[in-house]
């Protein structure tokens, strides 16, 4: 990966042996690594045994997850924030895993639409609950910086699973308690 770093560089009209460049392939080798950690992680390792029989079967909601994905087309990042909901058939997981699943799938080359349907199908698959939900709010750099250069634009993807698909109140509730203004900056 340095060395396809350095091509890079020379490749944008760079001296890679300036000393301000020097360590720069290994400093972006290894932010990369970083922000890919995804692909290392497997749901199974992270839920680990964080999962109860509670015996609780009302909505679980953890809303203004921060995000920070790359997106797969420029290898650019998107970023924002997840609202993860669930209504649980008497299972029901830690709730710092649900800011962890939303990190180990953010943390590869993604669509935010895609992403944002592994979430909710981790999540089913772990709990087989009675439903999910997730909604993301994302901003993505390769249309604020470069394309249509549209800072400020904000995508919205959602992903209902099951009560939430098939029942209107239910929806209407989760998307009522996740209303707001998104102000990531
Ligand atoms: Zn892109």
């Amino acid at each position: 990966m340095m060395e396809a770093v350095r091509t890079m560089l020379e490749s944008v009209g760079e001296d890679p042996e300036r000393e301000g460049l020097l360590k720069t392939p290994k400093r972006v080798a290894e932010a990369m690594l970083f922000l890919t950690q995804g692909y290392n992680q497997s749901l199974e390792t992270l839920v680990n045994d964080a999962i109860f029989d509670e015996g609780h079967n009302e909505m679980v909601l953890v809303r203004d997850i921060d995000f920070f994905s790359l997106c797969e087309h420029h290898m650019l990042p998107f970023m924002g924030r997840a609202h993860v909901a669930y209504i649980p058939n008497q299972k029901v997981v830690g709730l710092s895993k649900l800011a962890r699943i939303v990190e180990m799938y953010s943390r590869r080359l993604q669509v935010q639409e895609r992403l944002t349907r592994q979430i909710a199908e981790a999540i089913q698959s772990i709990l087989d609950p009675q439903g999910v939900a997730v909604v993301m709010e994302g901003t993505h750099m390769c249309m604020a910086m470069r394309g249509v250069q549209k800072p400020g634009s904000w995508t919205v993807t959602s992903a209902m699973v099951g009560v939430f698909q098939d029942d209107q109140k239910t929806r209407e509730e989760f998307l009522n308690l996740i209303r707001h203004k998104p102000n990531f900056f």
